[in-house]
């Protein structure tokens, strides 16, 4: 009969042997991970070089994806996501923005104004606060107490253009057209973690107080760092109500790809409700780097970045043309 002391020290004896070669893979995969970065339309490609500068020297994802939305935030010319974005039918801008990363923390924002950079809002509520959304007023304050300024988001562009737009009042959200492009960017490190990140102005002329898809943990932006990661864009009222971005990520954790993923994840906005005249486009990538992309309509594109190249891609989409 074993002692248990001969127990013990056969077990240990055991686990380190186990404990060996997963090590050694462990630090093999380390030094071949290629990083990859993907983000929603076209403002993606500034975004995705902001991230991979902090990709490409070993940094990580969760800086990389925070880093590369705030230049969109930043850029006046982005009608849709921060500084510059269209505002509510009251002549508001107010700004949703959400954050998670490889431990599955997660951070956001949402009905915040007069902040130019709410992703890093949403970091700060993540790394600094016991909770993982502020809304509004209370978002806003917690902002200023962190140092951040005070900023009049509403450009003399977007003031012109939603004057223009009270003449008529017509609330009719067009596919693909500037009133929807939130950027939702994921990454991946050279060590093999995800993160993600989804900020926008939502829907251009919406209600006072109308808040979307895009700060809302698993149906903007959702992360699981054993399996992958997902963002939405376009009507968000679909996305919530599928829940999107998390069925995408669950969908990949039941082994399917990032596309068929994606692609499923669309059937059920099909399926379920009335999409002849929203659209809707997901974007997902997994542990292995595998991306998959698919939208309702035809007119989503995205920005890919992988060993050092980034390009503009169209996604396929379940109405053709
Ligand atoms: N998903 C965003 C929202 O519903 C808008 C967009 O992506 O265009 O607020």
């Amino acid at each position: 009969m074993k002692t248990r002391r001969k127990f013990i020290k056969e077990s240990l004896t055991l686990a380190a042997a186990s404990q060996l070669p997963l090590n050694l893979n462990a630090t093999n995969m380390e030094k071949t991970i290629e990083p990859v970065v993907i983000s929603t339309w076209r403002h993606g490609l500034p975004a995705n070089e902001a991230s991979w500068k902090i990709l490409d020297i070993g940094g990580k994802a969760i800086d990389a994806v925070e880093a590369g939305v705030r230049v969109v935030e930043s850029d006046p010319n982005t009608r849709s996501v921060g500084l510059g974005g269209l505002p509510d039918r009251d002549g508001n801008v107010t700004l949703d923005a959400c954050i998670m990363d490889e431990t599955s923390n997660a951070g956001a924002v949402c009905f915040l104004q007069n902040i130019e950079n709410p992703i890093s809002v949403a970091r700060l509520v993540m790394d600094k606060t016991p909770h993982v959304m502020l809304a509004g007023e209370g978002a806003f304050r917690f902002a200023i107490e962190s140092g951040f300024k005070k900023t009049n988001l509403l450009t003399e562009a977007s003031k012109k253009d939603w004057k223009k737009w009270t003449e008529t009042s017509d609330y009719k959200p067009v596919i693909n057209i500037e009133n929807h492009d939130t950027i939702g960017l994921l990454a991946l490190d050279k060590n093999g973690d995800l993160s993600g990140a989804c900020t926008t102005s939502g829907l251009a002329y919406k209600m006072h107080g109308r808040v979307g898809d895009s700060p809302i943990i698993g149906a903007g932006l959702f992360v699981d760092n054993e399996t992958g990661a997902a963002t939405a864009t376009g009507m968000g009222e679909l996305v919530m109500k599928t829940i999107g971005s998390f069925l995408v990520v669950e969908l990949m954790r039941q082994g399917a790809t990032p596309q068929e993923a994606c692609e499923e994840a669309v059937m059920r906005i099909v399926k379920k409700l009335d999409y002849k005249d929203l659209q809707v486009g997901y974007l997902a990538l997994n542990k292995k780097g595998e991306i998959g992309a698919y939208a309702v309509h035809p007119g989503f594109n995205y920005a890919l970045m992988k060993q050092a190249e980034n390009k503009m891609y169209d996604a396929i989409s379940y109405v053709k043309s």
